[in-house]
């Protein structure tokens, strides 16, 4: 089943499921509004109408879907902090998770990981850096992990300072040099607190410190992730930037797809960089560091804060650079304690009201 089926990742999971139709069965799809694309999807892969919902009109049916039966994994790649309940709800069925939905594990992770321990579901991330640690901690036991490397692309600003990125357009942000994402996504990497999610993301899901984990910059998104184990031995994840890869490996995991959506071609392939992310430039990702470890509600104010702002952003209220001071000046205000999904929908909902009290008061 896909949840959020006509966004980016949705999309190219259907791509996956078209050239394996023997292995796998779509049984349900959920999209966030775009009904016309839903309905040829749901023709396509032959889904019940009654199994393929906008859930823009009701938003229970992620939770109805994740519980189906016939469901054997759940592929959440619903936008933003919405992913929550079918992550939840998911795990609670003792269901395989394909978690691209990384806020509802960042924003809600105490009361996730409680659902996962207690029911019996598991959790494959999508994310193309949390897949290549997965892939790569095959090598080892998690005991023996000294530190976890994400990698970064840097995004369409890297190499350019904080000044020099005062006047930035959307369309110049919007312009990934290296993935194909979804808006939302692609100014998160833009001010690089995509990163610092996926640093919380990368603790919740493979239970390390936020000591052990380390982002370098990479330009040539090649290198997925890399574990470094506690002999000094380090395996890296390589392939070409296609979601198509983790995405796979998450609907069929252990079991690897029989087919590649491209391969490297190491004579054209003249070299593999890398660099510390300049934190000054990008101090989103020091944020998101330390809202992680603060823990409590603070991961879940962060990841709220940023999405009305990035919001705010798209829709030309505010310049690109105020999306890290407003996520920031609301962290500032202070953040609470989380054991129920109801504490993170209050914390989520609280992040949200002060960033727009903040856009009416600054902008
Ligand atoms: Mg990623």
């Amino acid at each position: 089943m896909i949840l959020g089926s006509t966004g980016s990742i949705g999309t190219q999971a259907l791509d996956v499921i078209r050239s394996h139709r023997d292995e796998f069965q779509v049984v349900a799809l959920s999209a966030g509004s775009n009904q016309e694309l839903l309905g040829r999807q749901a023709s396509e892969f032959g889904v019940a109408p009654e199994r393929a919902r906008c859930a823009g009109e009701d938003p229970r049916i992620l939770e109805e879907f994740a519980s189906l039966d016939d469901v054997d994994v759940v592929l959440n790649a619903v936008v933003g902090f919405a992913g929550l309940p079918a992550t939840v709800a998911t795990l609670r069925a003792g269901k395989r998770l394909a978690l691209a939905n990384k806020e509802s594990l960042i924003a809600g992770g105490p009361v996730v990981a409680k659902v996962r321990d207690s029911g019996g579901g598991e959790i494959v991330p999508v994310d193309s850096e949390h897949s290549a640690v997965y892939q790569c901690l095959r090598s080892g036991t998690t005991s023996e992990v000294s530190k976890i490397v994400l990698t970064a692309s840097g995004g369409p600003f890297r190499g350019r300072s904080r000044e020099d990125l005062a006047g930035v357009t959307i369309t110049e942000a919007l312009n990934h040099p290296t993935w194909s994402m979804g808006p939302k996504i692609t100014i998160d990497s833009s001010t690089l607190i995509n990163k610092g999610l996926e640093v919380i993301e990368a603790h919740e899901l493979f239970g390390v410190s936020y000591d052990q984990i380390e982002v370098v910059v990479h330009p040539q998104s090649i290198i997925h992730s890399m574990v470094e184990f506690q002999d000094g031995a380090t395996i890296a994840q390589l392939s070409m930037p296609d979601m198509r890869l983790p995405i796979g490996l998450a609907l069929g995991a252990p079991e690897r797809l029989d087919q590649a959506f491209g391969s490297l071609d190491w004579a054209s392939l003249s070299e593999l960089t890398f660099m510390e992310p300049d934190r000054d430039a990008f101090p989103a990702l020091d944020l998101a560091y330390a809202a992680g470890r603060a823990g409590g509600s603070a991961p879940a104010t962060l990841s709220g804060a940023n999405e009305v702002a990035v919001e705010a952003f798209l829709n030309a209220r505010i310049p690109w650079i105020s999306i890290t001071d407003i996520v920031a000046e609301v962290l500032n205000l202070g953040t609470g304690n989380i054991s129920e999904v109801e504490d993170v929908l209050e914390a989520d909902r609280v992040a949200r009201e002060r960033v727009e009290r903040v856009l009416q008061n600054s902008f």
